[in-house]
């Protein structure tokens, strides 16, 4: 993930003097948000003899403090109850590949998990997921080709009760065409799985792609705004030297990751860890 950050302070070892718009700019540049840059750089701006180590220093606990010292989990499964988690997403973000890293990572950790191809208007959504299950040798449910995203998911947890699945983690349609229809779909999902558990679903994740910046900043609001999310996964931070979306997203929307995205492989999942994320950044 290192590299952007690291090019902007490298800049400032060489040049005696700050250009504290410059250095503005550049914090912007990397997703930070511009409340955060603005922060920093007024920080900096009421200290004496800044160097590039001092900026360094600034940006890591500007953006340490941005997020709390406890990363969101998943809530446990209570007996006989499967935790229900809703990954939503725009298509392309990797929010299929997350979800199977995901079941991968519980089952890793023991648990009995169930994998839901609930994306059912994409069939090379579906195709996807289930290549991932049978790499994983996770169970899938899947339902037909146009079959209502909901049903799907119904279908699924029915099946997820019955087998005493501990996690249910359902992969949804990821189109945002209008903020209206996804907020239908969305709550008829979780409206048709609160039907067989009033607590269900557990969490909403969103995954957003770190390499689109901005526009990962956009999905985030608008997907707010239609359901409520628990937490967000931050995917291809491999490709990214920048990352900052994560601060930005937290500013603004006041949701902290609860995993992050570090490549195509079953195990580039990594919980979210602040101290560990600031590192990978500077
Ligand atoms: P979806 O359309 O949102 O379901 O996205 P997919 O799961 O199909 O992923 C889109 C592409 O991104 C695929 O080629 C994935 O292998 C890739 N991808 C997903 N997560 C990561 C990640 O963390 N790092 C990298 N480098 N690629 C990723």
């Amino acid at each position: 993930m290192a590299g952007f950050f690291s090019k902007i302070f490298s800049k400032f070892k060489k040049s005696p003097k700050i250009d504290w718009d410059e250095l503005e700019a550049d914090l912007i540049s990397a997703d930070l948000g511009v409340r955060r840059a603005m922060s920093i750089v007024e920080d900096l701006q009421d200290r004496k003899d800044v160097d590039a180590e001092t900026i360094v220093d600034a940006t890591r606990a500007v953006i340490r403090s941005a997020f709390p010292v406890q990363a969101p989990t998943l809530p446990r499964p209570e007996e006989g109850r499967p935790c229900v988690v809703i990954v939503v997403g725009v298509n392309g973000t990797g929010k299929t590949t997350s979800a199977a890293k995901l079941a991968h990572h519980l089952q890793k950790q023991g648990k009995r998990v169930l994998l839901a191809a609930a994306d059912t208007f994409r069939a090379a959504a579906v195709e996807q997921l289930e290549t991932w299950a049978n790499r994983l040798s996770v169970p899938l449910y899947k339902g037909n080709a146009n079959q209502d995203p909901a049903s799907v998911c119904y279908e699924a947890h029915t099946r997820a009760l019955r087998e005493q699945a501990d996690y249910l983690i359902c992969d949804t349609a990821g189109r945002l065409h209008t903020r209206h229809n996804l907020m239908e779909e969305l709550s008829k999902i979780r409206r048709t799985i609160a039907k067989q558990d009033d607590t269900a679903p557990h969490a909403t994740i969103l995954v957003v792609d770190a390499t689109t910046g901005g526009n990962a900043l956009m999905q985030a609001r608008e997907f707010h705004k239609a359901t409520p999310l628990d937490s967000v996964i931050i995917t291809k931070l491999d490709g990214s030297g920048k990352g900052g979306i994560a601060v930005a997203i937290k500013d603004e929307l006041g949701i902290s990751p609860m995993y992050l995205g570090t490549g195509e492989g079953a195990d580039d999942l990594e919980p979210f860890d602040r101290d560990r994320y600031v590192d990978s950044l500077l």
